[in-house]
């Protein structure tokens, strides 16, 4: 029995973990220790993914949230080193680019044990972004690197990370999307309640710092839904981080639907129904793509190039002061058909690859 220790911390992390935990499950060989470092607490940021999607309760919880990110990931930093040493772990596994991705391969390397992540070669060549930052790092502390597109792989190969680790196994949130999507289909009744009709409306996300923390971009982005809001209805689920910045700012949104922070059924069921999709967050602009529903990326770049080759995303900064008009605009698009993220068995892929030898340097 392997035994692999997986260290995440934040909501999309839960939903990636989700398929993965499933398919390592499947293989018999594999003993899983899931640790949940506390960067995203609350019951609708954590609670509710563990409940929804069978995710095993996370066997230790550090509890470390708050504070910047210095704080934040050294916090995580002391609390893994002691824990690992104790559970000498065949493998750690980390996922996405959070300071919890950050502090697990951190801890994991200086201890010597083999790191894996999952989202590997992930690039907005944006390093004012903390998450640029954290992916880098951890990309380049693996050994095992899950790829999910021909894009993310040749990021890798050009930054000199070889070969054999590399394995491009397709993408776990398609996999995630997929896996749920009945569930979400027949349990969610979120468009009724919130008195929605299928196609006429615009779904909205706002959680990146370059966003809630920059004063201008926040007041483009809350009188552009706001504009939007006033043609047709527009829901946007309240990241925590969002919900302060506002309150910070002295800002508030009327005539958008802000609801708290969404399960994953109801969100797909959203997604899956909604005429138009706006966000900055990278795990919602490609369930866009899933779904098949244009995208409106509000930001200045992304890391999913593909969709906006594609012709399904586009991306309109809040500086380019015209928010409403992309959005309005984007209403009935359509991109080019294509697989970019793989067949949905990303996770069985690397389960396998994580339960058998099949790392060159293990
Ligand atoms: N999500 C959710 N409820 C919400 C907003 C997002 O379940 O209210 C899900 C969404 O469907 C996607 C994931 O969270 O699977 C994306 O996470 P987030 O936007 O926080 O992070 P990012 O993908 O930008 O790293």
């Amino acid at each position: 029995m392997k035994t692999i220790v997986t260290v995440v911390g934040a909501r999309p992390q839960f939903i990636k973990v989700a398929p993965v935990s499933r398919a390592l499950r499947k293989t018999g060989r594999v003993r899983e220790i899931l640790v949940h470092t506390g960067q995203h607490f609350d019951t609708n940021m954590s609670d509710v993914f563990f409940a929804e999607l069978d995710i095993a309760k996370p066997d230790y919880l550090l509890e470390v949230n708050g504070g910047g990110h210095g704080a934040m990931t050294g916090g995580m930093l002391q609390k893994l080193e002691p824990l690992l040493q104790e559970l000498k772990p065949d493998v750690v596994l980390v996922y996405g680019d959070t300071n919890s991705t950050l502090a697990g391969a951190l801890a994991a390397a200086k201890l010597h044990v083999p790191v894996a992540h999952v989202e590997a070669g992930l690039r907005s060549f944006n390093r004012a972004m903390p998450e640029e930052v954290n992916r880098i790092i951890a990309d380049h502390l693996a050994i095992t690197l899950f790829s999910t597109t021909d894009v993310s792989t040749q990021n890798l190969m050009r930054e000199g990370v070889s070969m054999d680790k590399i394995h491009q196994v397709g993408d776990v949130m398609l996999d995630a999307a997929l896996l749920f999507a009945e569930r979400a289909k027949s349990q969610s009744t979120m468009l009724d309640q919130l008195g929605l009709r299928t196609g006429e409306f615009v779904l909205a996300t706002i959680h990146r710092a370059e966003n809630t923390d920059n004063n201008e971009n926040l007041t483009a982005l809350v009188d552009g839904l706001e504009a939007v809001a006033s043609q047709m209805p527009v829901v946007l689920p309240l990241h925590p981080r969002t919900r302060n910045a506002l309150a910070h700012a002295g800002k508030a949104f009327d005539a958008v639907k802000t609801v708290e922070p969404l399960g994953y059924l109801d969100m797909l069921a959203l997604e899956s129904q909604a005429a138009v999709i706006a966000t900055d967050s990278g795990g919602v602009q490609k369930e866009a793509f899933f779904y098949e529903v244009p995208c409106i990326v509000l930001r200045e770049e992304t890391e999913w190039v593909e969709l906006i080759e594609l012709g399904w995303n586009r991306l309109a900064p809040p500086c380019s002061g015209d928010i409403a008009g992309a959005i309005t605009e984007a209403i009935g698009r359509r991109g080019q058909p294509a697989q970019p993220y793989g067949d949905g068995n990303a996770a069985g892929r690397i389960a396998e690859i994580l339960a058998s030898n099949a790392h060159s340097t293990w």
